[in-house]
């Protein structure tokens, strides 16, 4: 539920579209499969540790057809710095197999069938949706659910009703919206001593965790 009147939320998302004009993911990548790997690695891992390891991996690899053929020792040394490399490297592999037996080796640009590939959720079919598509999705990744719940913008204890709340709130704009609240949730309201000091909807914000 959004305690938010339609004047604040107006407001808060004027200010984040205002701070965030180009924002877009930090997951470096070329194409709809680069994208697709780089976020089925980012899960619990930073992006910056994503975009180290993933120049060798489309070096090896550098479509689905060749992923889909990979022997899973070889990808689980190409990704062993990332958090939970064995059973990435299990998705990454089943994900382009399936890929090519179901999808005749193209990605599909929907969020629906994306969710249905190993090691691809809810946030990450949206996440995609949203970058390479521009799709009007929200994805709720624990920035955007901090920030969503700071902001009074949420008070769901879940991703996707958070998700639902922001649809509700905002409704247009939500790709833009979705990479700001990321940056803003990475670089400003972060989890450990937000920059408040710094923050642009300090005089908008009510949160117990606001500090100076
Ligand atoms: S004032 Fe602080 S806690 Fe509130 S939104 Fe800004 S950074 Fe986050």
């Amino acid at each position: 539920m959004v305690w938010r009147t339609p004047q604040e939320i107006e407001e808060i998302k004027r200010r984040f579209l205002r701070h965030y004009p180009q924002a877009r993911t930090e997951l470096d990548y070329r194409n709809l499969y680069e994208l697709l790997v780089a976020v089925i690695l980012s899960a619990q891992c930073t992006d910056k540790r994503v975009n180290l390891i993933t120049p060798k991996l489309f070096e090896r690899y550098p479509d689905v057809a060749s992923l889909a053929r990979a022997e899973r020792r070889e990808v689980e040394e190409l990704i062993r710095s990332c958090s939970f490399f064995k059973n990435k490297a299990k998705y990454l592999i089943e994900m382009a197999q399936m890929v090519m037996e179901r999808y005749g080796g193209e990605i599909p640009g929907d969020e629906r069938e994306l969710m249905k590939l190993p090691g691809v959720g809810r946030k990450s079919a949206h996440v995609v949706m949203i970058e390479y598509f521009g799709k009007n999705l929200m994805a709720v990744d624990t920035h955007v659910f901090r920030v969503a719940h700071r902001l009074g913008l949420s008070d769901s204890k879940t991703p996707k009703g958070t998700e639902e709340d922001l649809v509700m709130a905002f409704r247009s704009d939500l790709p833009r919206l979705h990479q700001a609240m990321v940056l803003f949730g990475r670089y400003i309201c972060t989890a450990r001593t937000p920059k408040c000091s710094d923050c642009f909807l300090s005089d908008l914000c009510e949160s117990d965790e606001k500090g100076e």
